[in-house]
């Protein structure tokens, strides 16, 4: 087998979710693809590190010209309402129902140490400091996952609330657990919203 062919293989080998046969597939999609899709291909690739940055006050992902992402820069949502999601395709379920207008906070991972993912790892002090900037009346959603991780994550910022004399200023809520998906970004609308809906103190 040719080199440059091995070599993309290999390459594609390492992605999630692809098994050797597809691997296989694919470099032979791309071999067989005209040279102006290979082009977009490569140049798409290279745009994902250069060209996508974090906002600065959610996390999230914005254009890397812009600060802040569409959401926290809109004047109409409501900053004094954040989900907090573990990641960005979770905030794009979740703003696919269309229904809300409260901000977010991303965290990235969730708590799980023996995934040598610790609490210095999530953004949980950019997180602090939005809700120190706020007036009262101010609500948390816990988007969680059901998992162990999650679990320890959403202890954490309560008792971190707490321990920051935020309680008295800040409602913490969590969404219901009946996602029949088990993880938000697989959840279809109605589930999102009957588990928002459903939401109860934490
Ligand atoms: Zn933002």
């Amino acid at each position: 087998m040719p080199e440059a062919l091995k070599q993309l293989i290999n390459i594609i080998s390492l992605l999630p979710w692809i098994w050797e046969k597809s691997a296989n597939r694919l470099a032979f999609f791309l071999l067989n693809s005209n040279e102006n899709y290979i082009e977009n291909f490569a140049s798409s690739l290279k745009n994902i590190k250069t060209k996508v940055a974090n906002c600065k006050n959610c996390h999230s992902l914005v254009d890397s010209s812009k600060e802040l992402c569409n959401i926290c820069s809109n004047s109409s949502r409501n900053k004094n309402q954040i989900t907090i999601v573990e990641e960005y395709l979770d905030l794009i379920t979740i703003e696919q129902v269309g229904i809300f207008d409260w901000v977010y906070h991303i965290l990235w991972w969730a708590i799980s140490p023996i995934n040598w993912v610790f609490i210095w790892d999530l953004n949980f002090e950019s997180l602090f400091e939005r809700l120190f900037n706020l007036d009262e009346n101010i609500e948390i959603i816990l988007a969680t996952n059901p998992n162990i991780e999650w679990e320890a994550t959403a202890t954490y910022i309560k008792e971190e609330i707490k321990k920051r004399w935020l309680n008295k200023r800040v409602k913490i809520t969590r969404i219901s657990r009946w996602i029949s998906a088990g993880y938000i970004e697989y959840a279809d609308n109605i589930s999102i919203i009957n588990s928002i809906k459903g939401r109860v103190e934490f």
